[in-house]
């Protein structure tokens, strides 16, 4: 999301006239776009702040600005802890970017702009993507549900969803522009729940086919929407994260399921293995019902490839616990997972449990299930060796392919992504980027596919 919300921003920022500076010592104007998910983050952006606001006392003319949720977070109170910060875009606000930098450089005041309410989703044509076939395409933000640890609900607000027509709207000038993948994003992608005047729907014709099917006015569901965006022609692949359990239903695995155009990547967060720590966390299911859901799925699109978040060493976390999530994770057998040590978070729920995992007990365990991944990852991956897999071509690299001396051979080589989302390399040439090849896989690195292009 908030990568997102950078290319909105710096396409604002380009139509009226500004450029991006080759190094932030040459920039007039630094906005920091932040994440109030983990303390880490934000002291990273604490850290910045003090060190541009010693850069600004050599040059005072700089101007210092921040956006994303560590605004919300924080409001106003940042500007006397700072005095060094110009501006505040909260996330409902990105539009007024350019008129805010004037307001600051006109009258050099400290300006905020934070709206309580709406949706922080700007669908623009300014947005500067950075590749001319993928782009991200926001549906929904906020979130209703209540997890102790998270801060989303409270920097992102209640639910709110884009109308479905201007959700298909948008991916059809993206598709018009030749963009042939698009990642649907919102905190809680899949309870998306937006209204619709379209005459599209699953199963009936698109508009911009000259049929006159009836307008359907009504609520679409994440699934609905799923089929909706199927129907746009040119558009190749659909993707979407980031999902919560409880709205993972068989409904969207059959619409997966029959829909070659939709990624046969599912991101679905467990958190932890223990039923008492996911209850301590509010996820709202069991890990036997979580596993169900898998089970579900997988026996419906037996080619998915399943990916999850896991906090380690959460509030009253044993090594029982402990221990379920291992286990969970060697059930499960993941494709990839997101592991962080548990960040105690002000103004959410768990913030008035104790944070007692002692430091050094967090990182092992974390460290632990890090290593405990790695290994299935790598085991997941070779699995496929020998087989010929569907990728789309992103981009070209011209670092040395591994295995290659770095000085002596600098091979161009491809980098793709796999129907699995997963990242794909292979010898090739330009011509072949934004397209969709066949390439067989005959070796990993890391987390990487290496393979070689068959057409
Ligand atoms: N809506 C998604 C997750 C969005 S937040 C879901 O319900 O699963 C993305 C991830 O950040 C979470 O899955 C969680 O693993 C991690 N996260 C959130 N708050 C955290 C905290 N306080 N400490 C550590 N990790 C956290
Ligand atoms: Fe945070 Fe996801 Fe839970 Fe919402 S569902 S509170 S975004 S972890």
């Amino acid at each position: 999301m908030n990568e997102y919300d950078t290319q909105v921003a710096s396409g604002l920022l380009s139509h009226q006239g500004y450029s991006q500076a080759e190094s932030e010592d040459e920039a007039d104007v630094v906005i920091m776009n932040t994440c109030s998910v983990r303390e880490h983050a934000e002291d990273r952006v604490f850290g910045r702040l003090g060190m541009l606001g010693k850069k600004k006392k050599e040059k005072p003319d700089l101007i210092i600005g921040l956006m994303g949720c560590m605004v919300e977070e924080h409001r106003e109170k940042l500007f006397k802890r700072f005095p060094q910060l110009d501006f505040m875009v909260g996330t409902r606000n990105i539009s007024e970017l350019p008129s805010i930098i004037q307001e600051v450089s006109k009258n050099r005041k400290q300006v905020s702009k934070i709206k309580q309410d709406g949706i922080s989703i700007e669908y623009s044509d300014l947005v500067e993507r950075n590749s001319d076939f993928y782009a991200w395409l926001p549906i929904m933000t906020g979130c209703n549900k209540v997890c102790t640890y998270c801060i989303v609900p409270i920097t992102r607000g209640i639910e709110v969803s884009m109308p479905a027509h201007e959700v298909y709207r948008e991916a059809s000038r993206l598709a018009g522009e030749g963009v042939k993948w698009i990642t649907l994003l919102g905190q809680n992608v899949n309870s998306y729940n937006g209204t619709n005047q379209l005459s599209v729907g699953a199963g009936l014709p698109s508009p911009g086919r000259g049929d006159l099917a009836p307008t359907i006015h009504g609520r679409v569901g994440f699934p609905q929407l799923l089929e909706m965006l199927c129907e746009i022609e040119g558009l190749e692949r659909i993707s979407f994260t980031t999902s919560h359990p409880q709205d993972a239903t068989e409904e969207l695995f059959r619409v997966i399921a029959k829909n070659p155009k939709i990624s046969r990547r599912f991101h679905l967060p467990l958190q932890s293995g223990s039923d008492r720590i996911l209850k301590r966390m509010k996820r709202l299911h069991t890990y036997a019902e979580y596993k169900e859901k898998i089970d579900l799925m997988r026996s419906l699109i037996p080619d998915v490839s399943v990916t999850t978040d896991i906090i380690a060493g959460f509030s009253g976390e044993a090594e029982e616990d402990h221990q379920a999530t291992i286990q969970a994770l060697e059930e499960i057998r993941y494709d990839s997972a997101y592991i962080y040590k548990y960040s105690l978070r002000p103004a959410t729920p768990a913030a008035k449990l104790p944070d007692d995992v002692p430091r050094e007990i967090k990182s092992e365990r974390n460290q632990e299930l890090l290593e405990i991944q790695k290994k299935i990852t790598i085991e997941q991956n070779r699995k496929s060796i020998g087989q010929i897999l569907n990728a789309f071509v992103e981009k070209i690299s011209t670092k040395a392919k591994k295995g290659t001396d770095n000085n002596s051979c600098l091979l161009p080589f491809l980098i793709g992504r796999t129907d699995h989302d997963k990242k794909l390399v292979f010898e090739g040439g330009p011509s072949l980027i934004g397209k969709f090849v066949q390439v067989r896989l005959d070796d990993t690195y890391h987390e990487t596919l290496i393979g070689t292009l068959i057409s």
